[in-house]
């Protein structure tokens, strides 16, 4: 499994549609002070569902929109696709390549994507889970992110490991069936107090 493409559009510095080609092994991106090199990981870290705003670099969501520049106005969306070359079967989906894409709406709302047909960001996470490129990111790290390792509480470490290995996944999917259990038992509860009213 690699990267085989980033096509990134309205995205942070990025106005215009840009894509960006991989090859397998190592890619250096390299290039000015301020000229768009981190903006590039952010793209990466929010297409594979990155949540949080700090995480790339922003108060808020809608940063990552392009927000115009004295030659150009701002846009009304931010796109990213990455599409992953799936030849070793690496993701649990029957195809040879795979593009996961996310849209953002300056208005709010967003969209995800795989290969085309809208899916939730779930979906999306569940895809990666297995393949070290989860919710937590670990497969990125940020320029003070060893220290956070280095400084990890036992329990933080854990769940680094945990992550990796993909239990979290199945940690999280038995936090969603409790909760729904306990709705489950509220309703029941509902129902059992209405049947009694209307006897
Ligand atoms: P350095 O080498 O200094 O770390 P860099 O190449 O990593 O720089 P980035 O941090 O990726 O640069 O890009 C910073 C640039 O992106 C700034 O010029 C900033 O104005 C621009 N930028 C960030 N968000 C937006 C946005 N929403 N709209 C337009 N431009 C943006």
């Amino acid at each position: 499994m690699h990267l085989k493409t980033l096509t990134l559009r309205g995205f942070k510095s990025f106005a215009s549609a840009t894509t960006l080609k991989f090859e397998p092994g190592i890619t250096c991106v390299v290039g000015p002070n301020g000229s768009g090199k981190s903006n590039v990981v952010d793209a990466l870290a929010w297409v594979m569902g990155e949540q949080g705003a700090k995480a790339l670099r922003g108060g808020n969501m809608a940063d990552v929109v392009f927000a115009g520049t004295s030659s150009r106005p701002a846009l009304g969306r931010a796109e990213v696709s990455l599409t992953i070359d799936n030849t070793d079967g690496a993701l649990p989906i029957d195809y040879s390549e795979v593009t996961i894409s996310r849209t953002l709406f300056r208005s709010g709302g967003s969209e995800y994507a795989i290969n085309g047909t809208a899916c939730r960001l779930l979906d999306i996470q569940e895809l990666l889970s297995d393949t070290g490129m989860g919710r937590q990111m670990h497969v990125i790290v940020g320029q003070g992110q060893l220290d956070a390792v280095l400084h990890a509480t036992p329990e933080e470490r854990r769940g680094f490991i945990e992550e990796a290995a993909g239990v979290l996944k199945h940690r999280r999917r038995k936090d969603r069936a409790l909760r729904k259990l306990e709705t489950m038992a509220a309703n029941l509860n509902r129902l059992e107090d209405l049947t009694a009213e209307i006897r």
